[in-house]
């Protein structure tokens, strides 16, 4: 039986906490304006990889901002305006360039699957990697199912109202296992191996047969964060139940709050309008972008949503916002 001491920069690993973060690489309305990009955003939770949007000038944002591309697993369209997947082919043909085996998943209108195939047709080539698809046509009304789920996350659709289908999600980190006490450890003289098994909730039983309880070696795990994400939207009541309590809510705010007309005939929100939500919602943060290129200075947009909701963030470019 092992029982040596295990060395501390392997119960080092055990310990390091999960993180949750969302990078902003893109946040531009409609077109590249102001030195912003169309809509992308990059979350990462642990080590795992997943992009929601993905405009024009995508990829280039990420080699910016020292995104390794071929690490993302899923990407997530929410609807088919061209400011919100245009750059999606020219990343797709990126990593088949650099020799990407492993599969994507894409959740997205069915309609992508066509045009990816039809655009990889016409270029007489073939992806070296598959493709896997969940598609989003289904989801209706008020419903909020599932259409993703690893050991990371889970995710969650639901419909908002735009000129075309467009859907938000809902991003849940999933329950964490409990955290490994090195010092208890090595006080009790844990084998490496069966560090797993107590960060799951068993018990230790030592070389003498003496039982040491769970408690002892283990501390609770974090609390699972939420992230939604609403773009491309008029502001409605029926989001509010859908991101109640989120720890980080990312509304579009592609007008100040004033141009409500404008926001309307666009089936776009008003800055007001998005923090209202926020405050309506009890969210912890509120991430707002997709601005208009009418605004090359943001401050106004930042400032009226924060008179609603104060911890209001701007969506910048480059700006990776832990949640
Ligand atoms: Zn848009
Ligand atoms: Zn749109």
């Amino acid at each position: 039986m092992d029982t040596a001491t295990p060395p501390d920069l392997f119960y080092n690993n055990f310990l390091a906490a999960g993180s949750f973060s969302v990078t902003i690489l893109g946040s531009s309305a409609a077109l590249p304006a102001n030195n912003r990009n169309p809509t992308s955003q990059l979350l990462k939770a642990d080590q795992s990889y997943y992009l929601i949007d993905c405009g024009e000038g995508t990829q280039s944002q990420m080699r910016r901002y020292h995104v390794k591309m071929q690490r993302i697993k899923v990407v997530f369209i929410s609807h088919l305006h061209g400011d919100h997947y245009f750059g999606l082919l020219g990343l797709l043909n990126s990593m088949h360039l650099l020799g990407r085996q492993a599969p994507i998943t894409i959740v997205c209108p069915k309609m992508l699957k066509e045009i990816i195939e039809l655009q990889t047709l016409a270029g007489g080539g073939k992806l070296q990697f598959t493709i896997n698809y969940e598609f989003t046509d289904e989801v209706k009304g008020g419903d909020c199912p599932s259409v993703f789920e690893d050991s990371k996350i889970q995710v969650s659709a639901f419909r908002l109202k735009h000129r075309i289908p467009c859907c938000g999600f809902i991003f849940k980190q999933q329950e964490k296992p409990l955290t490994f006490d090195a010092q208890a450890g090595k006080e009790y003289k844990v084998p490496i191996r069966q560090i797993p098994a107590i960060k799951a909730g068993a018990d230790f039983i030592d070389e003498n047969g003496n039982r040491v309880k769970n408690e002892l070696l283990t501390h609770p795990s974090e609390r699972p964060r939420t992230y939604a994400f609403c773009t491309d939207t008029l502001a409605r009541e029926e989001t509010i139940e859908h991101v109640r309590n989120a720890d980080c809510l990312y509304h579009e705010t592609t007008f100040v709050g004033s141009e409500t007309e404008r926001a309307k005939a666009t089936y776009h929100s008003t800055t007001y309008e998005a923090a209202e939500i926020a405050r309506k919602a009890e969210v912890g943060q509120l991430i707002i972008g997709h601005f208009s290129a009418r605004y090359p200075d943001l401050e106004v947009l930042r400032r009226e949503a924060s008179e609603l909701f104060p911890n209001t963030l701007l969506a910048i470019e480059g700006t990776e916002i832990f949640i």
